[in-house]
């Protein structure tokens, strides 16, 4: 994993041609072909079932296409062996649930040091980096809380923190506020704003339009489809987005 292909061009994210088909014949993804740049903030919108949760697998390389081609932060996926991706995915990309999986009796301090524990950072330098981390989700009077010390707003904080703490090159948000109350859920809306805002690509996986409507990209999915993109849309695609959705 070298930091000259890390830094190759400025797509983060390319999908050409990606099918992926699940074992029993359900194919839930067919075809799709989806670039996203350094810096971008979008959201994959779509009603359950319509391969959301298949694209973010395939994206965040917890499962391989069936066919197409997969370039995560200028790595070919196809070319990597397991191990390479597990390396690729430590590096370059963070996760955050709409469940927070922190891990219980675990201080925020230590979940957010636990995201950097496979890049070779030293343990002080770890929880330094964590709590500056923390600090900028606006947790630094809660470095040492555990989960049940946590609201639910400040549980999906300190994952965003675990997540962005080794600045991978894209975030990808499954559902962020689907756990969350509406002030606390559109709190953490505007926190992945913030970090946009300061350079973090970030993709958001939703069903819920009004979520999506407040990114600056929409790609929304139908029957394992991209059925619109904002950013490719003509005007007349983009009335019948407005319409349809
Ligand atoms: P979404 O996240 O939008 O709800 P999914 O990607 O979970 O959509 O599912 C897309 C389609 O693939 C659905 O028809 C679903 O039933 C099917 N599917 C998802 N995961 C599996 C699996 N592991 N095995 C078989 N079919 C699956």
């Amino acid at each position: 994993m070298t930091a000259l292909a890390s830094a190759a061009g400025s797509s983060v994210v390319v999908l050409e041609e990606v099918t992926r088909t699940y074992a029993g014949g359900v194919t839930a993804l067919v075809g799709v072909s989806l670039t996203v740049h350094r810096g971008e903030m979008a959201a994959i919108v779509g009603p359950s079932g319509s391969g959301k949760s298949t694209l973010l697998n395939v994206i965040g390389t917890l499962d391989r296409p069936t066919s197409g081609r997969v370039v995560i932060d200028g790595h070919d996926v196809a070319a990597l062996s397991d191990r390479q991706l597990s390396a690729l995915r430590a590096q370059s990309i963070g996760f955050v649930f709409q469940q927070f999986h922190l891990p219980a009796g675990v201080s925020a301090l230590d979940s957010v040091a636990y995201g950097l524990l496979y890049s070779g950072t030293g343990q002080r330098a770890r929880r330094e980096r964590a709590a500056a981390a923390l600090e900028r989700v606006g947790l630094g009077r809660r470095l040492d809380h555990r989960p049940h010390e946590l609201s639910g707003g400040e549980k999906q904080r300190v994952a965003i923190a675990r997540a962005v703490v080794g600045e991978p090159a894209v975030l990808l948000a499954d559902e962020p506020t689907g756990a969350l109350d509406s002030k606390a859920g559109a709190a953490v809306m505007e926190l992945l704003h913030e970090l946009n805002e300061s350079g973090t690509t970030i993709l958001v996986i939703t069903h819920d339009r009004s979520i999506a409507d407040s990114l600056p990209r929409q790609v929304a999915m139908l029957d394992g489809r991209v059925q619109s993109d904002s950013a490719t849309a003509t005007a007349t695609d983009s009335a019948a987005l407005g319409a349809t959705c």
